[in-house]
């Protein structure tokens, strides 16, 4: 919980910080991309080599803009806009979407649970989560290999488990993304969800990735945890709490043993 705690605060700095940066920033590239365009108009038909130079400048101060614009996104912390949702259907969807954006070499399967209890979630930010994480996995693998997304109810009946994990005993649904990739180091993993932390070249990675994962799922008051191993792979089993609907007849839980002492 500690660590949790350290976590938030830390994402809130950064948040702040990264948002005041990023509007100034993004006011100048408009200044930037505006006078380009202009140029543009103004040259009617320049050489081939003034209209490269034009379109790099163009492209970068594009795709600067595209990066400000997750900046601002990630400082917002954007209102959540939850629903009832089935967590199958949405694997289902993301992964027609990921069919198209990965190689075919890395085998894209799901696991789908049966009679899977819905969650009260934003459905958007939930399916940009299973996106960060699949594009992970699939950056984890370069020379192929196994992308798995499975769902499962899962109890989590253990009151000792529960307060590792920050939240209280109760039903979740677990969705799990997991790769037969890389791995990470414990320096790695250690470090997977700090803002920032990528260790990707400049342009493939934001390091932003897991930390929006995590602000989402505490938001959504559910658990996310990275299990890898080097060389094997990886997988990150995300946790949200069952939505109970009308009709659902609540299940006692099995008193757990709180274990003696700390
Ligand atoms: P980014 O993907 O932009 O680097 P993330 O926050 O999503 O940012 O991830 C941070 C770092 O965690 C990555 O750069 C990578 O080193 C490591 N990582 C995340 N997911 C995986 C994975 N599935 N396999 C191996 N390493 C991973």
């Amino acid at each position: 919980a500690e660590e949790q705690l350290r976590q938030s605060q830390k994402m809130e700095a950064v948040g702040q910080l990264t948002g005041g940066i990023a509007h100034d920033y993004n006011n100048m590239l408009a200044v930037v991309i505006g006078s380009l365009e202009l140029l543009n108009r103004k040259l009617g038909d320049p050489s081939p080599l003034v209209k490269r130079y034009i379109d790099a400048a163009m492209d970068g101060a594009r795709r600067s803009a595209a990066l400000t614009q997750r900046l601002l996104a990630f400082s917002r912390q954007q209102p959540l806009n939850p629903q009832i949702v089935d967590a199958n259907r949405l694997v289902a969807e993301t992964s027609e979407l990921l069919r198209h954006s990965i190689d075919a070499n890395v085998r894209l399967e799901t696991v789908l649970a049966g009679g899977l209890w819905r969650v009260h979630a934003d459905p958007n930010q939930l399916a940009s989560v299973l996106l960060n994480l699949a594009v992970n996995a699939r950056d984890a693998m370069p020379d192929g290999g196994r992308l798995t997304i499975e769902t499962q109810n899962f109890y989590l009946d253990d009151a000792y488990s529960a307060a590792n994990f920050g939240v209280s005993p109760g039903q979740f649904v677990m969705i799990a993304v997991s790769d037969s990739g890389t791995g990470m180091t414990p320096e790695v993993m250690a470090k997977a969800f700090d803002p920032f932390f990528t260790t990707k070249e400049v342009g493939k990675g934001t390091g932003l990735g897991l930390s929006q994962v995590y602000g989402f799922i505490r938001q959504s008051c559910g658990h996310v945890k990275i299990y890898s191993e080097l060389e094997r792979g990886t997988t990150v089993k995300v946790y949200l709490p069952r939505m109970l609907e009308q009709g659902d007849l609540p299940v006692a839980m099995p008193r757990a043993e709180a274990p003696a002492a700390e």
